[in-house]
């Protein structure tokens, strides 16, 4: 998608997540894992920013930092022209809707006691949206969206398959009608026969709705598909941005080409 003259939605700058670890008796030695060591890049409305980089490397803490479930060690996030670093609980109570999440197993994010239904109403009674009676239609359209049918309504998590996981915890995350969606490796539990429709989906979906994403993955192959520019980390830092397949036929960063090599 074209988005060069498009707005920025989320504009990470300086971002530092440090994790201090107490070792040694009574906490004498501390030590400093920098998660998150100084990162900045944009993400412009409707565009799909992806991260790629080894396991270990700072992806999910960046995502995690975008969503706000971290303080941050230094620098902010602005979300729409708003620093949302600081924001307590109830100041960020918009975002909370504005920026949703899916994560890579939808088994353990998704409520085991709840059917279809109360998994995806939840988030809308969280933030005001639920109607009784209107909204269980809502519900049963964006079911539809995600390509299940109404009459998996009543059935549980453990009742489909990872793929349908999924597809249901895309639908929970569409419920508040988000702008932002951070996709911490999606598709990387899945089955590769479903990998594809589940990426092909999430296109649809940010064409219809108008989605921005952040989608982190840890190896290079349906990234580049799915991402109109793309940042490379490594060791919690970004090493290269660059439009996707400019990444791919010209990468600039020695650690770039390694993890390109190290697909073929
Ligand atoms: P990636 O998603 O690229 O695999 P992560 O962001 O999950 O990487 O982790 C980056 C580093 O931060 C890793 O060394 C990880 O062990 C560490 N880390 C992540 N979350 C925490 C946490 N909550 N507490 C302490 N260390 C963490
Ligand atoms: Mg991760």
């Amino acid at each position: 998608m074209a988005t060069g003259n498009k707005e920025v939605l989320v504009d990470v700058s300086g971002l530092k997540k440090h994790f201090v670890a107490e070792r040694g008796l009574f906490g004498r030695r501390e030590s400093v894992l920098k998660a998150v060591d100084g990162v900045s890049f944009q993400i412009r409305r409707g565009e799909t920013f992806g991260l790629v980089g080894e396991s270990g490397s700072g992806k999910s803490t960046v995502g995690r930092c975008l969503l706000r479930l971290y303080d941050y060690t230094a620098g902010e996030v602005r979300f729409g022209g708003q620093p949302i670093g600081g924001l307590g609980e109830k100041a960020l109570k918009p975002f909370r809707r504005r920026i949703q999440s899916i994560f890579q197993d939808p088994y353990s994010s998704l409520n085991p006691g709840l059917n279809v239904l109360e998994l995806i109403a939840e988030p809308m009674k969280i933030h005001g949206l639920y109607r009784p009676g209107k909204s269980r239609e809502e519900v049963v359209a964006l079911l539809e969206k995600v390509g299940l049918k109404s009459e998996h309504l009543y059935r549980y998590p453990h009742e489909f398959s990872g793929g349908q996981r999924q597809r249901i915890s895309i639908a929970r995350a569409l419920s508040v009608r988000p702008e932002f969606v951070v996709c911490d490796e999606p598709i990387s539990a899945l089955d590769v026969s479903v990998q594809a429709q589940v990426v092909n989906m999430l296109e649809d979906l940010q064409q219809e709705l108008g989605l921005t994403y952040l989608f982190i993955a840890h190896d290079l192959s349906m990234v580049r598909h799915i991402s109109d520019r793309i940042g490379v980390m490594y060791a919690g830092r970004l090493v290269e941005v660059a439009d996707s397949d400019e990444l791919y036929d010209n990468p600039q960063h020695p650690y770039t080409r390694a993890l390109l090599s190290s697909m073929l």
